[in-house]
């Protein structure tokens, strides 16, 4: 059990590459964090210099209530996870789980007992006399898990543990992870550049870009009320569309203008924009794909768009659609009678409507 506290950390690697920039995030005991963002965001660097295998260039982290920025890794109870789990191949199960419990001269009895606790919890029971090669990659990575949890560490560090698994065993371990989680009742902190694995698994999730942190939030908060365009896009599949526009004020009421149509907006949002002047402005129209509906069988006035392109997912389709400034995605109901070439009414649903600011990127509705 361990909260961490990361203040204004920095990352400038030996080269003078800054990596990280200024992270800030107080984390509480038994969360679940994930750190994610696109290659290159730095959160593995944050990572590393949690579990103290990278130095922290500048600011402090706590453990609990102590920093630990000079603590060599092993004395900050911390177990690590990575994607190559590197299994001792000529080891049993049973000698792999076990193996960092022997170099810290627990008893035989000992170690059995705590072997056979990760072993019930991860289901690996019946597996612990084989050798790794006679495991499937799920398996192995949850004798990896197995290593992790026999040391009873603080704080769980996970590297992109699950991406040699097949898209299927995937979802399958996430699961897993999350249950694991909640049984352990200890402190998780998970890195990947899966925006899915971050929503489905983390309490709250850090979302990075070049080395600087865009949002910290829950998935929720995150999901609706993205801090800025670069988090509104990385969450969210298929992505938020974005459309230049320009705000218009009629009859009291702004109206967002775009490229052969408008978006109303809900009187909340129409006073928050009216309050901060907002009325005349340029701004990035965002909607999510499930948020615009669609009506076939209308071919002219605003708000008209061609069908391009309908991909048929079995549960949902997505219509590619365009009103005169390219291409955007609407998720419909499937049984929805459209096609390539029809021309369908689409209205963007009042209460989703995003605005970002065209030169900061920032939200505008918060
Ligand atoms: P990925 O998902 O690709 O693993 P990441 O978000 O985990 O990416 P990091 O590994 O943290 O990214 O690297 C962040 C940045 O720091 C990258 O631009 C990387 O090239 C750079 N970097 C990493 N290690 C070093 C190093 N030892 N020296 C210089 N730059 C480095």
């Amino acid at each position: 059990m361990a909260s961490l506290d990361l203040i204004n950390i920095n990352k400038v690697y030996p080269n003078g590459f800054h990596a990280v920039h200024d992270v800030n995030v107080k984390i509480e005991d038994k969360e679940f964090i994930v750190l994610v963002g696109p290659s290159g965001c730095g959160k593995s660097t944050v990572l590393r210099m949690i579990a103290g295998l990278e130095d922290i260039s500048s600011g402090e982290l706590y453990i609990d209530e102590d920093l630990v920025n000079d603590m060599p890794p092993k004395d900050r109870d911390i177990a690590m996870v990575f994607q190559n789990y590197a299994l001792y191949p000529h080891m049993s199960i049973y000698d792999n789980i076990s193996f960092g419990l022997k170099l810290r001269k627990m008893s035989k009895q000992q170690i059995k007992e705590k072997v056979e606790e990760a072993a019930k919890i991860l289901g690996l029971e019946e597996l612990l006399d084989r050798k790794p090669r006679q495991l499937s990659g799920g398996q192995r990575q949850r004798v990896a898990l197995g290593r992790a949890i026999v040391r009873d560490p603080k704080v769980f560090l996970m590297d992109e543990p699950l991406s040699n698994l097949d898209a299927k065993l995937r979802v399958q371990t996430r699961a897993e992870l999350s249950k694991l989680h909640q049984n352990l009742a200890t402190t998780f902190i998970y890195v990947t550049h899966d925006q899915t694995e971050a929503m489905t698994m983390g309490t709250r999730i850090v979302v990075l870009k070049d080395g600087y942190v865009h949002q910290v939030a829950d998935p929720e908060t995150l999901y609706d009320k993205p801090a800025n365009q670069f988090v509104a896009s990385f969450i969210g599949s298929p992505q938020m569309n974005f459309m230049d526009a320009h705000l218009e004020e009629e009859n009291g009421t702004v109206k967002v203008k775009c490229e052969g149509g408008y978006a109303q907006l809900s009187p909340e949002k129409n006073n928050v924009l009216k309050q901060a002047n907002y009325a005349k402005k340029d701004v990035v129209f965002g909607i999510r794909p499930e948020h615009i509906q669609v009506t076939p069988g209308e071919s002219s006035g605003e708000n008209v768009a061609k069908v391009e392109v309908t991909e048929l997912l079995g549960s949902e389709t997505n219509l590619f659609l365009n009103m005169g400034s390219g291409p955007f995605i609407a998720r419909v109901d499937p049984e929805l009678d459209v096609k390539v070439g029809d021309q369908v009414k689409v209205h963007f649903v009042e209460e989703k409507v995003h605005l970002f600011d065209v030169e900061t990127e920032e939200a505008l509705l918060k």
